[in-house]
């Protein structure tokens, strides 16, 4: 099962990826996570991407191309993945077509204003990439990791100012995707703004 996650920044791909991944012993392969890694390592990838990222621009087409085509060439990779986060512009969807075969694109659908709160509220854990949310999914301890017992950051891309950016990015250049895979007959759209049960519930029955 190859499966490509679409939608808005702040849609809940990741943390549905993460349920799936588990659920079908599949990788999630975020490369947001990927350049964040780099970020936080300080590796010359890392160095080239960071402003980037800050500022909720996307890293150029082949910088991320190749970077997902390594990937999945790794063995965990060769019985199904799950793509969070790529393909992002169409010349990415068009070299994804010819290293690896999609078996289906599903669209996370949430409205902008949903989008906002859930960006706004999210904490992240930098070590492991876990996700939480003030209001809709809080830590036990507020603002530490349940798991390490570390310190929760918000995301510099999590700001204002970057969600804005991130938002109109989306439509211009990742939103066009939509269409590519409804044309192949690979896309479902899911409603993502249920509680994470739910919306998983709906991601197992369109994958069943
Ligand atoms: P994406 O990977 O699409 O950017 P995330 O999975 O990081 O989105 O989710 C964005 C924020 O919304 C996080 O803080 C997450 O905890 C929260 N979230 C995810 N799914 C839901 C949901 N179904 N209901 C409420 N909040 C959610
Ligand atoms: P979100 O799901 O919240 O938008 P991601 O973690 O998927 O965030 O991505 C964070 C940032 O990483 C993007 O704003 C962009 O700068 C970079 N990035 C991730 N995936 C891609 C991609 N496929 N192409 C270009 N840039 C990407």
């Amino acid at each position: 099962m190859n499966l490509v996650f679409l939608g808005p920044p702040g849609a809940g791909k990741g943390t549905m990826a993460v349920r799936v991944a588990e659920h079908f012993s599949i990788p999630h392969i975020s490369t947001g996570d990927i350049f964040r890694a780099n970020i936080k390592g300080e590796t010359e990838l890392g160095k080239k991407v960071k402003a980037i990222l800050d500022a909720g621009n996307l890293v150029p087409d082949e910088l991320t191309i190749d970077l997902v085509r390594d990937r999945l060439t790794k063995p965990d990779a060769q019985n199904g993945y799950i793509l969070d986060g790529f393909p992002r512009t169409i010349p990415q969807a068009d070299a994804l077509a010819g290293f690896s075969t999609v078996t289906k694109a599903l669209n996370f659908v949430l409205v902008d204003e949903e989008v906002v709160k859930r960006l706004s509220g999210r904490r992240v854990h930098p070590g492991s990439g876990r996700t939480y949310h003030v209001l809709f999914s809080p830590p036990k301890v507020a603002d530490t990791d349940d798991v390490t017992g570390e310190p929760l950051v918000i995301r510099p891309d999590d700001q204002e100012d970057a969600i804005r950016n991130r938002l109109e990015v989306y439509r211009k250049q990742t939103e066009p995707l939509i269409e590519y895979y409804q044309s192949k007959n690979l896309l479902v759209d899911i409603d993502s703004s249920p509680a994470p049960d739910a919306v998983f519930k709906t991601v197992l029955n369109a994958l069943s």
